[in-house]
């Protein structure tokens, strides 16, 4: 099964990867909804947060440690930002590789369409 996202993390794709460390990689998404947008992954597939939150809790963990300090890295901390995990069909999830959006730069209405 190829995944994109898997592709990325080996280096197999080009992603303009911005942080990497042993379980986690983030790189800017190819088409950004705002003047800062990252994709943060596991490194090791799986398919949604359903999934990883049963199987690899510690990995979920260290994703919701590293996603904040990378907002702060990229000056989102003081006007805020957003962390989205879209999940499956009703979610707009539209790659099967668990991810977590961050975005910011500008402001964002709520709710979501
Ligand atoms: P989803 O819709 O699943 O929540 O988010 C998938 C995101 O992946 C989209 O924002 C889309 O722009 C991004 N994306 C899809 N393919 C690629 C790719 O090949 N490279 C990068 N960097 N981002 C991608
Ligand atoms: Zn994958």
């Amino acid at each position: 099964m190829s995944c994109i996202f898997c592709d990325i993390a080996a280096g197999r794709v080009e992603g303009r990867i911005v942080y990497e460390d042993e379980m986690c990689i983030a790189f800017a998404d190819i088409n950004p909804v705002a003047p800062v947008h990252l994709l943060l992954i596991p490194r090791q597939h799986m398919d949604n947060i359903l999934l990883a939150a049963e199987k690899f809790p510690e990995i979920l963990a260290h994703i919701a440690q590293t996603a904040p300090r990378l907002a702060e890295q990229f000056d989102l901390a003081d006007d805020g930002f957003r962390i989205v995990v879209n999940t499956r069909d009703n979610g707009g999830q539209t790659v099967n590789h668990l991810h977590w959006h961050i975005i910011g730069g500008r402001f964002m209405k709520w709710p979501p369409g």
